[in-house]
């Protein structure tokens, strides 16, 4: 799975209209997983958020251990998700906002 696909899955930033993208880290080493992350007892702390490219706007985060790399998709799609729903929200919020003013 590409970084392309899963930012095309999601709505677009309910504040900017920008695009967002899916990210996984490892916790605790800050950065990017990476497959030699997962060493003898074969499971990493790992958090999953979307953040917009355009205005660094950021949906909720997911925090696990995950055993394994096939499972690094599922925080990455529960993120989305979540980001999906705050979206529809905001948008409703911010559309209120628009036609209250
Ligand atoms: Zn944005």
């Amino acid at each position: 799975m590409s970084h392309q696909t899963e930012c095309e899955t999601m709505l677009p930033c309910p504040f900017c209209g920008g695009p967002p993208c899916a990210v996984v880290m490892n916790e605790t080493t800050s950065r990017a997983v990476r497959d030699e992350d997962w060493g003898e007892d074969g499971v990493l702390f790992i958090s999953a958020h979307v953040f917009c490219h355009e205005c660094g706007a950021r949906g909720e985060a997911f925090q696990e251990p995950i055993a394994l790399p096939p499972e690094l998709p599922v925080l990455k799609e529960r993120a989305a998700k979540a980001w999906n729903d705050r979206n529809a929200r905001h948008l409703g919020l911010y559309v209120a906002s628009v036609r209250g003013a």
